[in-house]
């Protein structure tokens, strides 16, 4: 069975109002979410502070234009020392969403597209929730790596090389420098 994404109270919007104006018309709104209300939409998010953001949305001839812009932060492992550190996510989507309900007569429509996660309820409920948990999984980095400069694990010992010096490396110089010195010896 599919889990469904949890719908989240402040990533829930009535678009009703924007229905029923003209096409053009324009709604705007400041978006706090709660880290740990984030955490919810999916089981492998850390959310470690609160998501800030702005959302816009504007009435188009049958659907609702979305743009969101904002920021969180994640716990991530470092893919190089096993380390956990956070990560500052940029977020950015714009979706077209399509009304279930047709905002004059109140009958069903048709042509909500073909994402679920795009429709606005028979209440007229614009619900961020699902494309805020794609969004949050799109801009988390490919390989997670704690800061430019990690010196990650030793390959030998095993080592986190941030944090301690071991002399694998060292023996591992000397024997290229051996090799070389041969080289140069059978000059
Ligand atoms: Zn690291
Ligand atoms: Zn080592």
């Amino acid at each position: 069975m599919v889990e469904l994404t949890p719908s989240l109270f402040d990533l829930q919007f009535n678009v009703a109002g924007l229905l029923k104006g003209p096409v053009g018309g324009l709604r705007e709104y400041d978006v706090t979410v709660a880290a740990e209300e984030l955490d919810r939409l999916d089981e492998a998010f850390h959310i470690t502070v609160p998501l800030n953001g702005h959302v816009r949305f504007i009435r188009a001839s049958n659907t609702i234009l979305t743009h969101f812009r904002g920021t969180t932060s994640v716990l991530l492992e470092c893919g190089r020392c096993l380390d956990p550190f956070e990560a500052v996510l940029e977020l950015e989507f714009e979706e077209e969403f399509h009304p279930s309900i047709d905002i004059v007569t109140g009958r069903p429509l048709a042509d909500v597209g073909d994402d679920a996660a795009l429709v606005i309820d028979a209440h007229h409920i614009l619900d961020l929730s699902e494309i805020m948990r794609q969004a949050i999984w799109l801009a988390m980095p490919l390989i997670p790596i704690c800061r430019p400069d990690c010196a990650g694990l030793c390959p030998v010992c095993g080592a986190n090389r941030n944090h301690e010096s071991c002399t694998c490396e060292l023996d591992e110089i000397d024997a290229r420098w051996a090799n070389l010195q041969r080289l140069i010896s059978n000059w």
